[in-house]
């Protein structure tokens, strides 16, 4: 059975539910297929992450939502609801796991197998989470890896410089926006001219064309002019890389956020169309798992050229050096992954991608937010800026939302003050507060969030759980755990938690102890992993850390 009419998230003041925590996780839902990429199929992003198993689990889902009691728990097993169990009010109200398998059984053979028989779904990180609010979402992510290259290679700005990239779907759509506002002019090379036009659409890019020689044209000429553009270029990256690089044209930053990390469902090999990879699937699905392999290589390989004749080039976790190395490129590992590079002593701090979603609708609500951010944040430089470009620059996507990295306490404090906005009725309705599930504590990959962590913990995944665990001890209304599928599978597990800013003291004492406890345990994560950031952060903000017997005689052996 499939759905009849198009969902899109419910706003106003009018509940479903029984209450506001019940209606906004089921606002969420709906706001993730809003802003999804295939909604027929559920899926909202990174080619297989869906929000629910099928439709009929996703009525099933909407249905319990709404008669779902505050002392009530939902049970959620890859998209599918499974029960309700008593529980009380200070406990989650949806709890989920997405995509789990045990370790030898963790492959991309065994996810497909199981996916097809309609027994798992990959979630993605938000997508089956309901975090998902839009491109934005990455965007600021995208944005500080711009101006962390700015700062470290080009005098502080990237005016004047070539930003060449691949892939404009659900989150890769960030990028030419991020670009534009880091000042660069972007090359987006995107096989599917439908994601082309859904970019420009959304504002997210500018200009279009099939013609490689026009494209230059007008980077070439924003290059010399030091003036900011983003055009989307409908080809392949497997034969633009490759071709640039063969006419000596290097540009300053290059990178690729295709789906590379799903060789069946994601990446499009050289001289196939969307359409054309899908009928091969059908016929041949490991011809089409070889030839995506190959233009793969294809691909990094000339990304190793570009390093090589000085680019700045960076892995935006899509997997593709993975995915390139098992096809044979041995040195696909010289090229860095960007939360390594760029992003990791932010998160060694505990800063990250929160985020915020008016559930009312209304978009009154997040620009008055912002305000309450510049005046009560007026220190943080990286969210000051960041605000003032996103309200000028970022389209509104589904419900109204926004995202800004803030640190441990910046994010309960801003909570509590929201909460207490919704109280007095400054703001049209609830707010929820969420993350990506790419945050300190949160994400466990070995090739992506850790990769080369200084103690050698990368594969570590107690930490998600544990981050789970405790959101759900500290009274998030809503609890994920995630592992990764397709070309993700046995790489990647993650967490995720969603607490409901409904004006009651009851919601401020959730996300004091939620938002608190979820950064400290990030926080600790990384001191445990011996980074000084985090080792000063536990000190500035008296975080709890506890040093054994031995890591005392270790310190002071050191010192
Ligand atoms: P998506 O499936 O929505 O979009 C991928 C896009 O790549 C599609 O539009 C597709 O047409 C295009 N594409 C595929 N092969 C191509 C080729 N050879 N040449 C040009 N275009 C090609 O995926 P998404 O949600 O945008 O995610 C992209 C990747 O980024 C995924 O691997 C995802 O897991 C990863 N990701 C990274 C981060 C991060 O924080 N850096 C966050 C989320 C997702």
């Amino acid at each position: 059975m499939w759905m009849t009419a198009r969902i899109t998230a419910a706003r106003g003041p009018v509940l479903r539910c029984k209450g506001w925590r019940q209606e906004a996780l089921l606002r969420m839902l709906e706001n993730v297929l809003e802003n999804g990429e295939n909604q027929q199929e559920l899926i909202v992003y990174a080619s297989l992450g869906k929000a629910a198993r099928d439709w009929p689990s996703y009525r099933a889902i909407v249905e319990t939502l709404i008669h779902l009691e505050e002392e009530e728990t939902l049970v959620i097993q890859s998209g599918k609801p499974i029960g309700v169990f008593r529980t009380h009010a200070a406990a989650p109200l949806v709890v989920m796991a997405n995509c789990n398998l045990v370790g030898r059984w963790a492959t991309a053979e065994h996810f497909y197998d199981l996916q097809e028989k309609g027994l798992l779904i990959w979630g993605g990180l938000t997508a089956a989470a309901w975090q998902y609010i839009g491109s934005q979402g990455v965007i600021q992510g995208t944005y500080e890896i711009f101006q962390s290259i700015a700062r470290r290679y080009f005098d502080g700005s990237l005016q004047g410089r070539f930003v060449l990239t691949a892939g404009l779907g659900g989150m890769g759509g960030a990028q030419p926006l991020a670009g534009t506002m880091a000042n660069a002019a972007i090359l987006c090379v995107e096989v599917s001219e439908e994601r082309v036009d859904k970019r420009i659409q959304a504002g997210y890019l500018q200009k279009k064309t099939f013609d490689l020689a026009e494209a230059l044209g007008w980077i070439d000429e924003a290059v010399q002019r030091k003036e900011s553009i983003s055009v989307g270029l409908v080809a392949n990256a497997a034969e633009i890389y490759p071709l640039l690089l063969a006419k000596g044209i290097v540009p300053d930053v290059v990178t690729d956020q295709t789906s590379a990390h799903d060789l069946l469902y994601g990446y499009i090999p050289e001289g196939y169309t969307p359409e054309s990879a899908e009928q091969l699937r059908q016929r041949n699905p490991q011809l089409l798992e070889e030839l995506s392999g190959r233009s793969i290589a294809k691909e990094v390989t000339a990304m190793l050229g570009f390093l090589e004749r000085g680019a700045i080039v960076f892995d935006n976790g899509n997997n593709i050096r993975t995915q390139a190395k098992k096809f044979g490129v041995e040195e696909a590992f010289n090229i860095d992954i960007f939360t390594e590079a760029f992003l990791r002593p932010l998160f060694a701090r505990g800063i990250g991608p929160f985020r915020w979603v008016a559930l009312s609708g209304d978009r009154e609500d997040i620009a008055k937010i912002d305000e309450l951010i510049l005046q009560e944040f007026s220190h943080n430089e990286i969210v000051v800026n960041w605000i003032r470009l996103a309200n000028r620059y970022v389209p509104v996507e589904g419900l109204p939302a926004r995202i800004g990295w803030f640190g441990h306490g910046e994010r309960s404090r801003l909570a509590l003050l929201v909460n207490e906005w919704v109280r007095e009725g400054k703001l049209a309705g609830p707010v929820a507060f969420t993350r990506d599930h790419l945050d300190a504590g949160a994400m466990t990959h070995p090739n992506i969030m850790t990769e080369r962590m200084k103690d050698g913990s990368d594969a570590v995944s107690d930490w998600p759980l544990l981050n789970a665990m405790l959101n759900c001890s500290s009274m998030a209304d809503l609890v994920a755990i995630h592992s990764g599928g397709g070309g993700y599978a046995g790489y990647m597990t993650s967490a995720g938690a969603t607490v409901v800013a409904d004006g009651t003291e009851a919601a401020a004492l959730r996300l004091q102890t939620a938002l608190l406890n979820d950064t400290g345990l990030g926080i600790l994560r990384y001191a445990d992993a011996g980074y000084e950031e985090s080792l000063d952060e536990v000190k500035q903000k008296g975080i709890r850390r506890i040093v054994t017997e031995s890591e005392q005689e270790e310190n002071l052996c050191v010192n």
